[in-house]
């Protein structure tokens, strides 16, 4: 038999267990909290972490602790060759669920729980590939060291607790997204563009606008109230803009004017042609009402700089794209604009060929030379050379126990490795299955569950042979 068909039949003979194990981390609730002594993202991570150590220790592996922030597991006393490196936290259960969030469920060949995909479930698959290895009795040269963080879901402060004591090994593979591999993530930049003036205007203005909840998300309402129009006349001269826009408009009368409601369509701020950003049509429809005063000046110039549906930053004159990294892409998501100053933040995902020089420095003088006020820092973007052994070592793994033809995808979102040199993001959901990662019902199929075990097991072996 071959290591694969070997493999194939350990992880086949060990589904109840592997369902078992996840269902017992997925029990500890791992929401984000307050710091506590040894706890620095509070007590439900750390009792998360706890209960992996416990069961990476029932099954024989070395474990360790680092400051209550993360943990390893290591497949022999040899240097590793290969870090896989998981989070226990969790976003919280939200509403929705048929079913006990915190109580893995199986239905009709999916099991069900929070964590179950993102990602405790995969922690606990990269175990089973461990434990698969230990049990077949097979020897590896190189070390392999599984690592578990506590704090991805809010900004990755985890990692440093390890990693400022500790080299990354050769390789890491982080199985905190899908199959098959993704080898490029962009980098950020993150605008704040301000602006303010004297209050005082009279007339028809803006008296304030507001939109968006969060940096990262393209927000489906923005709101704005006006005077010197009724809610009738505001339709109707701010009707075609909206529907140039493709959102809804909605007005209401109120003492001197309207208020405007602006409904577009929620999307990730890394993929924004799937949403229809409300703040950049309201900015539009104002700017197309025949108001005046500084306010409506500055959205009149933010409707130029940054129009709608522009999300490649051609206005802006910071459109660029590279064949490794895909396109630029920026969305204005929060907007806040009151009598006497405004500010909008922005989300870009920057491919590989931006620099401070192409696109910052671009960017702050386009909106400089309007009088707005740039501040924010680009991030650059993570690449691991997709010829090299190990990525092609995953991939080849992939193929084997997928069926499928291997790949290196490019990713707009920071992955847990964006800052770890040679790192890439391998599994644990197959192309084309909504997990409901974040979500209600957030699941996992278990014939994919167990394909990654197997995908795990026979790529640590390549790795580390
Ligand atoms: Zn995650």
């Amino acid at each position: 038999m071959t290591l694969a068909e070997r493999i194939s039949d350990w992880v086949d003979a060990h589904e109840a267990e592997l369902l078992r194990d996840i269902a017992r981390i997925v029990a500890v609730p791992s929401v984000s909290g307050e710091p506590r002594e040894g706890a620095p993202f509070g007590p439900g991570p750390r009792a998360a972490l706890d209960e992996m150590l416990r069961l990476c220790a029932e099954y024989g592996f070395r474990t360790d602790i680092y400051h209550g922030a993360m943990g390893s597991a290591d497949f022999s006393d040899a240097p590793a060759a290969l870090d896989i490196l998981a989070h226990l936290d969790v976003v919280g259960p939200g509403e929705g669920w048929d079913s006990d969030p915190y109580k893995a469920e199986l239905r009709g060949g999916c099991l069900y729980g929070r964590g179950v995909d993102d990602d405790k479930g995969p922690a606990v698959m990269a175990l089973y590939a461990l434990r698969c290895l230990k049990e077949l009795g097979v020897e590896l040269t190189h070390g392999c060291r599984l690592l578990f963080g506590t704090d991805e879901e809010n900004g990755s402060g985890d990692l440093h607790y390890y990693y400022d004591d500790h080299a990354p090994a050769p390789n890491t593979f982080t199985p905190d997204s899908g199959f098959p591999v993704y080898n490029v993530e962009k980098g950020t930049y993150r605008a704040a563009i301000e602006r303010s003036w004297p209050a005082g205007d009279g007339g028809a203005r803006v008296v304030s606008a507001r939109g968006g909840f969060r940096i990262n998300v393209v927000p489906a309402e923005a709101e704005a109230v006006i005077t010197g129009l009724d809610a009738p006349g505001a339709l109707a001269l701010g009707g075609a803009a909206a529907d140039k826009c493709g959102v809804e408009l909605l007005a209401g009368d109120e003492p001197g004017g309207c208020r405007l409601l602006v409904r577009g369509r929620q999307a990730h701020a890394a993929s924004p042609w799937d949403g229809c950003n409300a703040v950049t049509a309201l900015l539009e429809v104002l700017a197309a009402l025949p108001l005046g005063g500084a306010a409506w000046e500055s959205v009149r110039a933010l409707a130029r700089l940054l129009p709608h549906g522009d999300w490649r930053g051609e206005a802006a004159g910071i459109a660029q794209a590279d064949g490794l990294s895909g396109e630029l892409t920026v969305s204005a998501n929060i907007l806040e604009l009151d009598e006497g100053s405004l500010r909008l933040d922005c989300d870009a995902r920057v491919p590989l060929c931006a620099n401070e020089a192409n696109c910052r420095a671009v960017f702050e003088r386009a909106l400089g030379e309007a009088g707005f006020a740039v501040s924010g820092e680009m991030e650059p973007g993570h690449h691991t050379p997709a010829g090299g052994e190990f990525v092609r070592t995953l991939l080849a793994s992939y193929e084997r126990f997928s069926g499928q033809k291997g790949e290196c995808l490019s990713t707009g979102g920071g992955t847990y490795v964006h800052d770890i040199p040679g790192g890439v993001a391998f599994g644990a959901s197959m192309p084309g299955f909504d997990t409901k990662l974040h979500g209600a019902n957030e699941r996992i199929r278990v014939a994919d569950a167990l394909a990654a075990c197997k995908i795990f097991a026979l790529a640590i072996a390549g790795v580390c042979k």
